[in-house]
């Protein structure tokens, strides 16, 4: 079993002696140690699955890495086994211990526009820009395990007392909605287990071994949550690479690594060095890059993959110009080495960036899938539906009464949930409580009245069966007894109602089949949704398609071939990292970026691009002047001779013309 693995693997695989961290570059075989070994722990150690924890950093990560297990272990079963992001175990967590925190187990999770709206209530506002930056610093505040009290005594400007009493504000809101956000998915068992030891020891004896990959971008709360759940003897292999740490600007903190080394006195360290993804020369660009940034640890990495192809950096004209190249080259390389769809990757910086490539790939009927991209549950009519289902699950959150009251309209007005939300507020009462309040009753008309009640009574009705029936069942019903369907066609263009009711069908369908799979219930289920639309959008299935995808959303991932586009200064890195002196995290992007393909590189930037409606004149990246000289091949490019650059990219252009000509043949 542990034949696939180099001996320094091997060694971090069978190594249970202590605290383990395993430091190394790009392709090195983490993950892989992290999979083998959560085998190993089963097959040879008699660990069971469900006294095992691996940590990942998305659910997509997850659901691979549950997989691959899954035909390590063979006939035996992984029945148990947690293999999750940090937010849905703190969300399994939270769910079992929620009394203890004066939660309900059915709370409600609140994406980032619910939070929004509430801030924008508190502070009685609509300054985008204030309120986007007191969401940003509450967020921040909780990452680093800062309660309001906390960050109103540390506070040393008005502004940020201010915001520290918004965040207080905010806070009591939450509770009284009976939800939580992103953030305390996280920071609140942290809270529960520094509280409460029972709760702690009863989480350390079910969970004895803890593996978490991606190590460099856990914040201050995740290693706080980690520390607590291995104690003092530290049972746990944390995999990862200071170089790949992106996640600043989300409050993780690449701090938590050399932190470990101090906290764990016992803490084993082994580097990987051979890395078994990429060619020579990705690997020497690769390097190279990255040696401009200061370095935390020392590592090593080498290939014994072959030199490899020249990486490719190409100018373009304009953005459509760049768009137009990569697809033809993408498919002309496809033709000249007979390759999948799937072998080939589009990053970029950010997402505004794949629209014009979306519509190149459909162009020539390249099939692709976006991700990292909007995601599927921020669409409208999912966030409707999922809206009733948070009500049924938990009726005093108010954004979720408020979107259901109102979608599908019944009747419910402006002034009755006007002066709803004025009596639940006075009262400390959630809306939904507040409509049964005979006091309140008195002040609305008959009609409105009866409007509101009929709504209440049904979410009612709706509850008392959804820990009995199955969740598809109960759906199907409650698509037909709020006639979303009509509501759509009735709403929107029929084309676009067709494609949303789609949406809708896709939605339930998928739901349907999680529910009969994971034996799940509606409550259960909605939880669950909550937490992906948060995290990442839903893969379309297709099987054999071009990857689009953010830098962020490519990390642990690999592919064949990969096309860097839009490299220029402002983009890559990008304009306020610039203006804020945090270039080193862009340089770790573009690292992230390289160290992503297997066999080839192309690496683009354009001329000229429009913004804002004017076109700018636009610098290659100074990440690409960081590429090693002999290992890269210009296009197109205004290099020492001009018109032979120009040339050049001529020439190319034919050849990919007329090897696509042939391919259409
Ligand atoms: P990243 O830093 O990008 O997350 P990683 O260190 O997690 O990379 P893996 O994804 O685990 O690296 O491995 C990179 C590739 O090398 C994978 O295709 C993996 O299957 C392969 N690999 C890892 N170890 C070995 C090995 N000992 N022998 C052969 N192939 C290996
Ligand atoms: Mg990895």
């Amino acid at each position: 079993m542990l034949s696939k693995l180099n001996s320094p693997q091997r060694e971090a695989v069978k190594y249970l002696d202590g605290p383990l961290l395993v430091l190394a570059g790009a392709g090195s075989g983490k993950t892989r140690v992290i999979t083998q070994k959560i085998a190993y722990l089963i097959e040879q150690c008699g660990y069971q699955p469900r006294e095992i924890a691996a940590i990942t950093f998305t659910n997509k990560a997850a659901r691979e890495m549950q997989e691959r297990v899954g035909h390590l272990l063979e006939g035996k079963s992984a029945k148990g086994l947690t293999i999750a992001t940090f937010h849905s175990l703190g969300l399994q967590m939270l769910r079992q211990e929620a009394a203890l925190l004066g939660y309900k187990p059915q709370f409600s999770i609140l994406d980032s526009s619910d939070s929004y709206k509430i801030l924008a209530d508190v502070l009685a506002t609509t300054d985008k820009q204030l309120l986007r930056r007191t969401q940003s610093q509450i967020s921040q505040w909780k990452n680093a395990f800062i309660n309001p009290d906390q960050a109103k005594a540390q506070a040393d400007e008005e502004l940020t007392h201010a915001a520290a009493k918004v965040y207080q504000l905010y806070q009591q809101t939450l509770k009284a909605y009976q939800a939580v956000d992103f953030d305390d998915l996280i920071k609140l068992p942290v809270e529960l287990f520094e509280q409460h030891r029972e709760a702690l020891e009863k989480w350390q004896r079910k969970l004895k071994y803890l593996l978490i990959d991606e190590y460099q971008d856990t914040n201050a709360c995740q290693y706080k949550l980690v520390k607590l759940l291995t104690g003092v003897e530290g049972r746990f292999t944390a995999v990862g690479d200071d170089d790949q740490a992106i996640y600043g600007w989300r409050g993780a903190d690449v701090e938590n690594l050399r932190q470990l080394t101090e906290d764990f006195s016992r803490l084993k360290v082994i580097k990987l060095e051979q890395n078994y993804r990429s060619t020579v020369r990705i690997l020497r660009a690769a390097n190279q890059v990255i040696a401009n940034n200061p370095k935390l640890f020392d590592k090593k990495l080498w290939s014994e993959l072959g030199t490899g192809d020249l990486i490719q950096v190409s100018a373009a004209r304009d953005e459509d110009h760049e768009a137009e190249s990569v697809v033809m080259k993408l498919m002309a390389h496809k033709f000249e080495h007979r390759t999948q769809f799937s072998d080939y990757a589009i990053l970029y910086r950010g997402n505004h960036q794949a629209r014009i490539f979306e519509q190149q790939l459909r162009n020539h009927k390249v099939p692709y899938t976006v991700s990292g991209g909007q995601s599927f549950f921020d669409k409208a009519e999912i966030k409707d539906l999922v809206a009733y289902l948070r009500l049924i699950a938990n009726e005093d959150d108010d954004p979720a009464f408020i979107r259901a009251a109102t979608t599908p309209k019944k009747g419910i007005g402006n002034t009755t949930l006007e002066r709803l939300g004025e009596y639940a507020r006075d009262h400390h009462l959630s809306l939904f409580a507040a409509a049964f309040e005979g006091d309140f009753q008195r002040e609305l008309g008959a009609r409105q009245l009866e409007d509101l009640l009929t709504f209440c009574q049904y979410i009612n009705r709706v509850q008392e069966r959804a820990t009995r029936d199955p969740a598809g069942e109960m759906l199907n019903d409650m698509l037909n007894a709020i006639q979303y369907e009509a509501f759509l066609y009735d709403s929107e263009e029929p084309r676009a109602a067709e494609s949303k009711w789609k949406n809708v069908l896709d939605f339930t369908g998928w739901l349907t089949k999680k529910g009969n799979e994971d034996e799940k219930n509606l409550l259960e289920l909605t939880q669950m949704i909550s937490l992906m639309s948060m995290l990442e959008g839903r893969e379309n299935g297709e099987p054999d398609a071009v990857k689009l995808s953010t830098l962020h959303a490519a990390k642990g991932l690999e592919f064949g071939h990969v096309f860097l586009i839009g490299c220029e200064e402002g983009i890559l890195p990008h304009r306020e990292s610039i203006d804020t002196d945090r270039i080193e995290e862009e340089r770790r992007l573009m690292y992230v970026g390289i160290t992503r393909a297997q066999k080839s590189l192309n690496i683009s930037w354009c001329r000229k691009r429009k913004r804002a409606g004017e076109t700018e004149s636009c610098e290659p990246s100074r990440f690409i002047a960081e590429l090693p000289h002999d290992d890269v091949k210009h296009f197109g490019m205004p290099t020492s001779d001009p018109a032979a650059a120009k040339e050049n990219g001529r020439e190319r252009m034919a050849q990919i013309r007329a090897m696509l000509a042939q391919a259409k043949e």
